[in-house]
């Protein structure tokens, strides 16, 4: 008896991340979906890496829409909906506090956008009381948003492959795509798969694989470390998360101390196949240390004992990547989702899914995140966070 194959896909995916698995989960009801993972399960790169703050207020308006939409999706999941394939809820209310040390207009744009969306946010007189950790700091503004949440990644992602696999899609993890044409996909060691779509959701390695195809789009890899403290009598999980924006240094309450960063970005791309996470450098855990003390002196004493570095992958512009390649038919882009990938990830998946079903978006314009728009050939990087250090640099992949 011949074995029974599984009937053709019409989408492929590629990165088992939360953009690919988002897109999947979205399309999974309309389409039959076969999701590529080249590590030995999805999720290992920089969806486990991350920080999990759902982040509505952006510089970026095209990232606040893609972050409504999630947060909305959060608030759903949370009250009980999409139990099916989320049992429990992947995300926690904490609220948010979004500082600025220096430039008090600098999420201006961004608070407006976000009331005129209905948010409630408050700009603080006293945000230490809100959040004790900015005890003693001095602020140019400070702004608390009481809906922001932390999410778990990992949960998502899982729910996401639940929910695919509950519709009938696919999952190959272990497996790497080496070339993408138009309706084919060829893995390393030769095989082909076709399908109709294929949506490149390859986070570190898109310009990498878009080099491969013989096109050029620019996705730039750039890595930053979050770092573990020890036990801290300020942590409590209910806490805000908090953000000095302008100088680049933020806390999150985790496991009875904080989780933290100081927004240190270095250009890095990964070599071929798995494995983006690295070590923290002593030069960065320095830099933690002066900025807790400069900006955040209620931390001060919070040493960086554990943590990690991943990467996160931008377009030059700094704004997502998404929809159609207006040079390969068939082929769609789910990438460039920077740091704030978590917060966009349902997002994401609803704008795929809506365009490769052939509907609209009017909550999205397609057209302000289009992978082949021009870009200056100079990337614009922030080495330690800070915006006013921020330096043109113009490395490229070879
Ligand atoms: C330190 C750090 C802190 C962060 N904090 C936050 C935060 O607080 N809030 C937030 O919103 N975001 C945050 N982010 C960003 C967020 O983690 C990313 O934007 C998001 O995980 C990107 O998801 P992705 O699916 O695009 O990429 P990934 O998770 O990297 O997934 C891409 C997948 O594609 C696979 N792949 C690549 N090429 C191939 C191929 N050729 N064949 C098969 N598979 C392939 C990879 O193995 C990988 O699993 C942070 C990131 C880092 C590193």
């Amino acid at each position: 008896m011949s074995p029974v194959s599984a009937p053709a896909p019409q989408v492929i995916v590629i990165g088992g991340g939360l953009a690919g698995c988002s897109v999947a989960w979205h399309l999974a009801s309309t389409h039959r979906v076969l999701l590529l993972e080249q590590g030995d399960h999805p999720g290992g790169e920089a969806t486990a890496q991350n920080a999990g703050m759902l982040r509505t207020m952006g510089e970026d308006p095209t990232e606040r829409a893609l972050a409504l939409r999630t947060q909305a999706w959060m608030e759903q999941q949370a009250s009980g909906a999409l139990a099916e394939d989320f049992p429990q809820s992947v995300s926690t209310r904490t609220g948010a506090v979004l500082a600025l040390a220096h430039d008090p207009a600098h999420l201006t744009d961004a608070v407006a956008h976000l009331r005129a969306r209905g948010e409630h946010l408050e700009a603080l007189s006293e945000p230490a009381h809100i959040a004790p950790i900015l005890s003693g700091a001095r602020l140019a503004q400070a702004w608390y948003q009481p809906s922001a949440r932390i999410v778990d990644p990992y949960a998502l992602n899982q729910g996401f492959l639940a929910g695919l696999r509950r519709m009938g899609g696919q999952l190959r993890a272990g497996v790497q795509a080496v070339d993408v044409a138009p309706g084919q996909v060829t893995l390393a060691g030769g095989e082909v798969l076709a399908a109709e779509h294929v949506v490149l959701a390859t986070g570190a390695w898109s310009a990498q694989l878009s080099a491969r195809m013989g096109i050029r789009r620019s996705f730039v890899p750039i890595r930053r470390a979050l770092m573990h403290s020890g036990p801290h009598p300020l942590s409590s999980p209910a806490h805000p998360w908090t953000w000095i924006d302008d100088v680049g240094v933020y806390a999150r309450p985790e496991s009875g101390g904080w989780l933290m960063s100081a927004c240190d970005e270095r250009l890095d791309y990964p070599a071929p196949g798995p494995g983006s996470q690295s070590t923290v450098p002593e030069a960065t855990r320095a830099l933690l240390s002066d900025k807790l003390q400069r900006y955040l002196p209620a931390l001060a004493d919070a040493r960086p004992a554990g943590g990690w570095t991943g990467l996160r992958t931008f377009a030059p512009d700094r704004r997502p990547a998404l929809g159609p390649d207006p040079e390969r038919a068939g082929i769609w882009w789910a990438a460039g989702l920077g740091g704030f990938g978590v917060s966009c990830s349902v997002g994401v998946g609803q704008a795929l899914a809506a365009w490769i079903r052939g509907e609209q978006t009017p909550w999205l314009h397609a057209g302000s995140v289009n992978p082949g728009r021009a870009h200056p050939s100079r990337w614009l990087i922030r080495p330690d966070g800070d915006l006013r250090h921020a330096k043109l640099a113009s490395s490229w992949p070879e």
